[in-house]
């Protein structure tokens, strides 16, 4: 029985989304391990799709039911999730405003006019630019723009960053756990790792929840991109209780069922290093499968590393889940432009 049926979603997905076998890249990494991928970038023909959007569907009921009308929330200047935020309300039909503050020390000369920010304003959002630091907690600039919508004579909805901190933020991703053992059960085998990025918790926070009901959630790896690792545990730890309480799991979940690898964020949160650009490169070149330099990128030369220093036996079936984010790659343009 699913975890979720008390919970109302309101699709903004296509449903299920594919596993993607990686021959080329399971082969390259030395054939011992093969390498899945669910393809979560493909999820919806909404604005380029990612993982905001499985969150989202669980957090769109209760937007309507509030009465609201203006979807309010906060990312960095080149957030996926302030897209999948526009693109929701968009096909909602409420208004949006989003702040995108400068969370990553980055200067591409159109940094803030193309990829997600360039959707954002496509699909009508109120994006506005605000000069702070990174940080996954609640902020100040963002209850400023909540009380503008008000002060408008609004009524605003609250998403906070990465959807992740919200009530119902990981309930999608627990849905995601569901999913898998489902499609294991068609493709006749288990995955023995699911490797995903983490920076705001939800998607992971999700997975160990939806995972501890099938017991293996310590097989869930995450590899931290927000190169604050302390307050990034600290946080999915947080969303796991909740999550677990608010689906009646039934049991807490253990220290050990919390796996996040620190190791791949450096230098920083958003910036790339020659090791995440060398895994973008090999990801592209074998699968065309594109990953991004802020967090999908990461998590490639995580799981890139961890296969190469043998972390997973022989003969494991990784399934590494690729989470979005390729637009954020128009704003890094000059990293690339030699390939
Ligand atoms: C938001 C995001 C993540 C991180 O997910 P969290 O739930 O914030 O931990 C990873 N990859 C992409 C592409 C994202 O947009």
């Amino acid at each position: 029985m699913s975890l979720l049926e008390k919970f109302e979603r309101y699709p903004l997905t296509f449903g299920a989304t594919a596993i993607e076998h990686l021959p080329r890249l399971s082969e390259a990494l030395g054939g011992k391990v093969e390498v899945y991928a669910k393809r979560e970038d493909c999820n919806s023909g909404l604005a380029m799709g990612g993982n905001k959007l499985r969150k989202l569907e669980y957090i769109v009921p209760d937007a309507i039911a509030s009465g609201a009308d203006t979807l309010v929330s906060i990312g960095g200047v080149q957030s996926n999730h302030t897209r999948m935020v526009a693109a929701t309300a968009a096909k909602i039909g409420m208004k949006c405003v989003v702040i995108q503050e400068s969370w990553v020390p980055h200067h591409d000369a159109v940094y803030d006019r193309v990829g997600n920010i360039l959707m954002t304003r496509l699909m009508g959002a109120d994006s506005r630019l605000v000069h702070e630091g990174f940080d996954i907690g609640i902020r100040k600039s963002w209850e400023d723009a909540i009380r503008s919508v008000e002060e408008a004579g609004g009524k605003p909805y609250a998403i906070p960053a990465g959807a992740s901190v919200h009530k119902y933020g990981a309930l999608g991703y627990v849905g995601f756990a569901e999913e898998v053992a489902a499609q294991e059960a068609e493709l006749g085998f288990t995955f023995d790792y699911i490797v995903v990025c983490v920076v705001t918790g939800s998607t992971q926070g999700g997975m160990i929840v939806g995972f501890a009901a099938q017991d293996r959630a310590d097989r869930v790896i995450g590899i931290d991109a927000s190169c604050i690792p302390d307050q990034t545990r600290m946080q999915v730890r947080g969303i796991v209780d909740k999550t677990a309480d608010l689906v009646g799991l039934g049991r807490a979940v253990r220290e050990d069922e919390i796996v996040i690898n620190p190791d791949y964020a450096y230098p920083a949160y958003g910036v790339p290093s020659e090791e995440t650009n060398a895994a973008i490169r090999l990801a592209a070149r074998t699968e065309a499968m594109i990953t991004d330099p802020v967090y999908e990128g990461k998590s490639m030369q995580g799981m890139i590393d961890l296969v190469k220093k043998g972390f997973f036996p022989d003969g494991s079936k990784v399934l590494y889940a690729h989470l979005g984010g390729a637009p954020a790659l128009n704003g890094y343009s000059y990293y690339y432009r030699e390939g």
